[in-house]
C-alpha cells in the first residue's frame, strides 16, 4: 500500500465489476488517526494509536442498469476507553453499498434499487477518492465515547459505585 490517496472512476469501475481490496495503515488516514490521538490525550498507558484498516470494494452492475459500490471495511484499532482511561480495543467490520449516479438529479432514488436496504447515493466522479471514503466511514461509524462493554479497568468515580461521566474531566483537573 503506498502512502498516495488513490482514486477511481467510478461509474467505469462498476460497469467493469472491478474489485480492488487491500489494507491501510492509519498513517495514511491523518483524520482519523488525529481522532484516535485526541481520545488519547489523558489515557495512562496508551503509546501511540496503531492499528489497520483492511478494505474491499468491489463494483457491480444492476438488473435495471444501475452502477453499484460494495465497500467492506475491518478495522482493527486501539483507542482510550473514557471510563477506565485504559487502551481498548476497537474493532469494526462495516458494509456499505452505495448508489452511484448524479446526486443532482432527482430522477434517481436509492429507494429504486432492487434490495434497497441501506443503499447511500455516491456522485459519480472520475476520481472517487477511496481512501477518503473509507476514513469518513469509519469516523462516522466510531463510538462519541468508548467505553468497553466488559473487562473495564478501574473505574474513576467518586462514590466507587456509579461510573462518573465526568472522569475524564477530573483527569483534567488534576494535571
Ligand atoms: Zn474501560
Amino acid at each position: 500500500m503506498t502512502n498516495q490517496p488513490f482514486f477511481i472512476d467510478n461509474v467505469a469501475f462498476a460497469k467493469k465489476n472491478e474489485r480492488i481490496a487491500g489494507d491501510l495503515s492509519l498513517a495514511d488516514c491523518s483524520r482519523l488517526n488525529d481522532l484516535l490521538i485526541h481520545s488519547a490525550e489523558n489515557s495512562k498507558a496508551i503509546s501511540r494509536p496503531a492499528g489497520t484498516i483492511s478494505y474491499q470494494l468491489q463494483g457491480k452492475t444492476d438488473a435495471a442498469g444501475q452502477q453499484l459500490l460494495d465497500l467492506f471495511i475491518a478495522t482493527n484499532l486501539t483507542t482510550t476507553c473514557q471510563r477506565c482511561l485504559n487502551e481498548m480495543p476497537l474493532k469494526l467490520s462495516l458494509n456499505f453499498h452505495y448508489l452511484i449516479g448524479d446526486i443532482s438529479d432527482t430522477d434517481i432514488e436509492a429507494g429504486d434499487v432492487d434490495s434497497a436496504d441501506d443503499v447511500d447515493m455516491q456522485q459519480a466522479s472520475q476520481t472517487m477518492d477511496i481512501v477518503a471514503l473509507i476514513e469518513d466511514e469509519i469516523i462516522m461509524a466510531m463510538p462519541i465515547a468508548a467505553i468497553h462493554k466488559e473487562d473495564c479497568g478501574e473505574i474513576i468515580t467518586q462514590s466507587g459505585e456509579k461510573p462518573n461521566p465526568f472522569a475524564v474531566l477530573k483527569g483534567l483537573i488534576k494535571s
